[in-house]
């Protein structure tokens, strides 16, 4: 445990309760600093302000908590009980219909640099911060014990996600049971789940209430699902009705994984095809009106701030595009993920892109992320998910 002392006028924003200390804002550390090491944050009168994750960056510390307590058994088991106690609140949980939701939401669950979604009876717990990385034994066995017999396997991912210069010699694995099977219920409807290869945990959770309200405007219509990965929006277009569904990923692998998700729900149904293709070559090459229902959820176009400009003209130059080509009386749900992209910030981009199309654009919903992805209100940095869903007349 080392203890950090913070300048003058620098525990502000803690007082406040945001959970992070930038490198800034210390005036020293006492103790052997090793990465990940638990830290003590006081001011600079010497008063208790926090206790978190110690690590070399711009965010120093992430703190778990504001009382001074210990992190120990009790700790974890609180948190990740309060963590379940919300997700059967809000119905995600013990729900027969339902078992892929996310447990654990970094800082919207009090527990900053921890992921974990859990996908039938496997959990897959991701670190994002070395500090999470050496306490995953005691997490791992925390998770079992709140989560009782929902849980069987816990599967590790956090090999890209923890900083490259720690040099932790992190691997993927199973830190508890191990079962190949991997089919997970979101909503009634089936997917394959690929925690090893897939992106992230292996599956898009949060897109869980926007592939809903997408079911219940595709009756009839013809959809085109861009950036289509595991085919979520796909198969709950199947199912709410289209007439016939158009999946593009450029990735093989994610054509591949749609094409199972099809199979899986709706055998043999002919109305679905998957291209592995470029999103942006197929907008421009493809038939002007052949869809009414277009869904664009690409990858976050700005992983940091510096890249914001670019980000911008890339979500209007993609946008335009369907605007361009979508029957009239068409629908667009259009989303970022770009953390460092607000809210304003992508309705400007996609406004610009309406007017460069020169259709006229009603917008429907306002989108963002689901109940199970929390936002620690002081912690707007939470917020990533946005979606506008159109009306192009
Ligand atoms: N809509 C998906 C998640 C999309 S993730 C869901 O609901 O689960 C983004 C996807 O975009 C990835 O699968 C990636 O392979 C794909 N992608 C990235 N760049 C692309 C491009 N230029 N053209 C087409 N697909 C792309």
């Amino acid at each position: 445990m080392i203890k950090i002392y913070l300048k003058r006028g620098k525990d502000e924003s803690l007082r406040r309760f945001h959970p992070w200390v930038f490198s800034g804002a210390i005036q020293r550390i006492e103790g052997k600093q090793e990465e990940g090491e638990l830290a003590r944050v006081f001011n600079s009168d010497g008063e208790y302000i926090a206790t978190g994750h110690w690590q070399i960056g711009s965010i120093a510390v992430r703190v778990l908590t504001f009382d001074d307590e210990p992190i120990d058994e009790g700790f974890w088991d609180q948190r990740l009980a309060a963590a379940l106690e919300a997700r059967m609140a809000i119905g995600v949980a013990d729900n027969e219909q339902n078992n892929t939701y996310r447990l654990v939401h970094g800082e919207g669950d009090h527990l900053p640099g921890l992921i974990i979604d859990i996908y039938g009876q496997t959990a897959v717990m991701q670190a994002h911060s070395v500090g999470m990385h050496i306490c995953r034994n005691e997490v791992a066995a925390s998770l079992k014990r709140v989560m009782q017999d929902r849980i069987e396997h816990i599967f590790y991912k956090s090999e890209t996600t923890l900083p490259f210069k720690a040099d932790l010699g992190q691997e993927n694995g199973f830190l508890l049971g191990g079962s190949p099977d991997n089919i997970a219920l979101e909503n009634g409807l089936k997917f394959h789940i690929d925690w090893l290869r897939g992106q992230k945990t292996g599956f898009f959770v949060d897109q869980r209430e926007n592939r809903s309200l997408l079911e219940h405007y595709s009756h009839g219509r013809d959809v085109l699902n861009m950036f289509c990965y595991t085919g979520g929006f796909s198969v709950y277009a199947m199912r709410g009705g289209a007439r016939k569904v158009h999946s593009v990923d450029s990735s093989a692998k994610a054509v591949d994984l749609v094409n199972a998700n099809v199979e899986l729900n709706f055998p043999g149904d002919s109305r679905h095809e998957a291209f592995a293709e470029d999103a942006f070559k197929f907008l421009q090459q493809m038939e002007q009106d052949a869809y009414d229902l277009i869904i664009l959820d690409p990858p976050a176009f700005a992983k940091h701030k510096d890249a914001l400009h670019n980000a911008m003209k890339g979500y209007t130059r993609l946008n335009v595009r369907a605007f361009e080509k979508i029957r009239p009386g068409g629908i667009l749900f259009t989303f970022s993920c770009s953390q460092a992209v607000s809210k304003d910030q992508f309705r400007l981009a996609v406004f610009t892109a309406a007017a460069q199309s020169g259709r006229r654009v009603r917008i429907l919903h306002q989108l963002h992320q689901p109940a199970d992805h929390p936002i620690n209100i002081y912690h707007p940095e939470g917020e990533y998910l946005k979606g506008l869903v159109l009306y192009v007349e």
